[in-house]
């Protein structure tokens, strides 16, 4: 069924890559993070996958396709599936003689802000991301993330202090722009996270109460920046601040040091260890493969009685 070289996984007998890791003749791209979308001479995605990867590359040679679109090639058939990581995050499903293989991508289970929700198909072969694939990654509910958010910027306010909320610019801040907002919260945001949501706004998503930075006076606001721009003077020559970092790696201890942060709340766009264990029970699958993630994760899934292993370019994968 597919094979894996030196580009990543391949369907076997056609030029079809999925997340080509270099640039490929044609590639599933499932979504626009930088570590999925590379530059390819033709890309199968979401149509707003599409539009985020031209925010870096302005022309682009591509096939679109909705959810749940078929598309046939050669001897068999795709369709993309909402994965519910960031807008237009997709699984792909191929369908080859009877046989099912699902490529998840990047993905997160439950209610999402700006992604259309995770969809849970059946499938015989399962090549997974494991990024949080190992126990000690349990995340909070969506309820208590909100409330320590809140928490945070209350007590800033309080002490006359900005907050500062960090989160990668595509995804992350989109989906914390929505939730302050809907808290009736002034946002300003980064320059840099505004090209981002105005591509999530012509696709539907809408935003509230916040501006793009200009040099404003913050007080009473919250500033929303990339992670990378903790130090930056924007930041610093704001006179009191408080650096809150949104990331699933706040569960480990110190995490906030490696951000330049004062806080971590563990927020991701990831599902956490419970999440991807459950996932696995609802697909069913004969056979895993793990990637982009903790290795020791097959250990967890042969304990629930999967056939698991870690993906690897070796030759006897092209028997599936
Ligand atoms: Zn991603």
């Amino acid at each position: 069924m597919f094979e894996v070289d030196e580009k990543g996984i391949r369907i076997s007998g056609s030029e079809l890559y999925l997340d080509a890791s270099k640039r490929a003749t044609l590639s599933f791209v499932s979504h626009a993070h930088s570590d999925h979308a590379r530059r390819h001479e033709q890309v199968i995605a979401t149509l707003a996958t599409i539009s985020l990867m031209k925010q870096r590359h302005k022309k682009i040679n591509a096939v679109p396709l909705d959810y749940h679109q078929r598309y046939l090639m050669n001897d068999f058939s795709l369709e993309l599936l909402p994965s519910g990581h960031v807008l237009g995050s997709a699984q792909i499903l191929i369908e080859r003689d009877g046989l099912k293989l699902i490529y998840t991508g990047d993905f997160k289970p439950g209610k999402n802000q700006t992604a259309v929700a995770l969809e849970i198909q059946g499938a015989d072969i399962l090549i997974m991301e494991s990024t949080f694939g190992a126990p000690q990654f349990v995340f909070p509910k969506e309820w208590e993330i909100i409330e320590r958010l809140s928490k945070f910027i209350e007590k800033c306010f309080k002490n006359g202090i900005v907050p500062v909320v960090m989160g990668y610019t595509l995804g992350k801040s989109q989906e914390a722009l929505k939730i302050l907002g809907d808290l009736d919260y002034q946002i300003s945001i980064h320059p840099s996270i505004g090209q981002i949501v105005s591509v999530y706004e012509q696709h539907g998503i809408l935003f509230k109460n916040y501006q793009i930075y200009q040099g404003e006076d913050l007080r009473e606001r919250v500033f929303l920046i990339p992670p990378h721009l903790a130090n930056s003077h924007a930041v610093t020559k704001i006179w009191r601040t408080r650096k809150l970092m949104l990331t699933g790696w706040a569960i480990e201890p110190n995490a906030k040091y490696r951000y330049h942060a004062d806080e971590a709340l563990a927020f991701s766009d990831h599902a956490d260890f419970n999440q991807l264990i459950e996932f696995v029970r609802q697909v069913q699958p004969q056979k895993i493969f793990i990637t982009h993630g903790f290795d020791s994760f097959v250990y967890y899934l042969r304990k629930e009685g999967f056939k698991a292993d870690v993906l690897e370019a070796t030759p006897q994968l092209s028997l599936f």
